[in-house]
């Protein structure tokens, strides 16, 4: 591809929670256009295969304990891509911006004077409740919904949770990287005062073919966690809620991947 521009653009990409059918037409024409994608590790086989073939593909995964490349270092190759006049997909899982260092990578761009634009993709927080039947708001049960980390004890995160604020402020809690620390969180919030017989759910590999639910109370889940060898990327989302999963719990959509 040629450009009249000698710099090129960073577009920062959603790459929704896992279903390429989730995956927004904006997105998919950017990878069809791009000349180079950068990719997280938890974005879906079926959304890597619409990239354009020609174009260069770099992962840039970063899992938990297992780093394959720096944050700075990802941002300077981002930097150094679009310098070049290269047209840059920076593919992130769910949404760039929630829990996604997309805020950081914009800000790092925009001070190398990068032009940057960000096309937002379908959290995992949403897209997993609600493909485990589980809406996030009703009429009669929940007012409001929460999104946090449960990652930030471990000094990911600044300004740090406050749990007990949490615990009070909305009726459905739905958390990002919380299943290493689910003890910890539980614990908090109960301390906080919500009662151990409130619902909860883990909802596992949300949207993609393995998906898979554990719904318990804030006693049982551990437990249910434990011998089921329930392990991350999961959302947990606590609630009342949590208790209509049943409804849907045989309509799982047909077109999942
Ligand atoms: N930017 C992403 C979140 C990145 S943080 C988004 O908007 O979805 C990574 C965390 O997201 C995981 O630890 C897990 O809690 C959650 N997650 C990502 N994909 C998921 C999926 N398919 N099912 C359930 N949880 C998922």
């Amino acid at each position: 591809m040629t450009h009249q521009n000698p710099l090129g653009k960073v577009y920062l990409v959603g790459a929704g929670p896992g279903d390429p059918g989730l995956f927004t037409l904006k997105g998919k024409t950017l990878l069809e256009h791009a000349d180079v994608v950068v990719y997280d590790a938890l974005v879906s086989d079926a959304i890597l295969a619409m990239i354009n073939p020609e174009a260069e593909k770099i992962n840039a995964g970063k899992r938990r304990g297992r780093h394959s490349r720096l944050q700075g270092e990802t941002t300077q190759l981002l930097v150094e891509k679009a310098q070049n006049s290269a047209i840059v997909v920076r593919l992130k899982g769910g949404d760039p911006f929630v829990f996604g260092r997309g805020g950081e990578e914009m800000g790092d761009l925009v001070a190398a004077s990068v032009p940057v634009e960000v096309v937002p993709g379908i959290t995992a927080g949403i897209a997993a409740p609600a493909y485990a039947g589980i809406p996030l708001t009703h009429r009669n049960l929940s007012s409001s919904v929460t999104f946090v980390t449960g990652h930030e004890a471990v000094g990911k995160y600044r300004p740090q949770v406050n749990w007990r604020a949490i615990a009070h402020g909305s009726e459905t809690i739905v958390i990002y990287m919380g299943v290493h620390n689910l003890d910890h969180i539980i614990q908090e919030l109960k301390s906080a005062g919500l009662s151990g017989e409130t619902s909860i759910a883990l909802v596992r590999w949300g949207t993609c073919p393995e998906q898979q639910e554990l719904i318990g109370s804030l006693d049982t889940i551990i437990e249910q966690m434990n011998q089921e060898n329930f392990t991350a990327p999961a959302v947990a989302v606590i609630g009342g809620v949590v208790n209509l999963h049943s409804l849907l719990n045989h309509c799982r959509p047909l077109l999942v991947n």
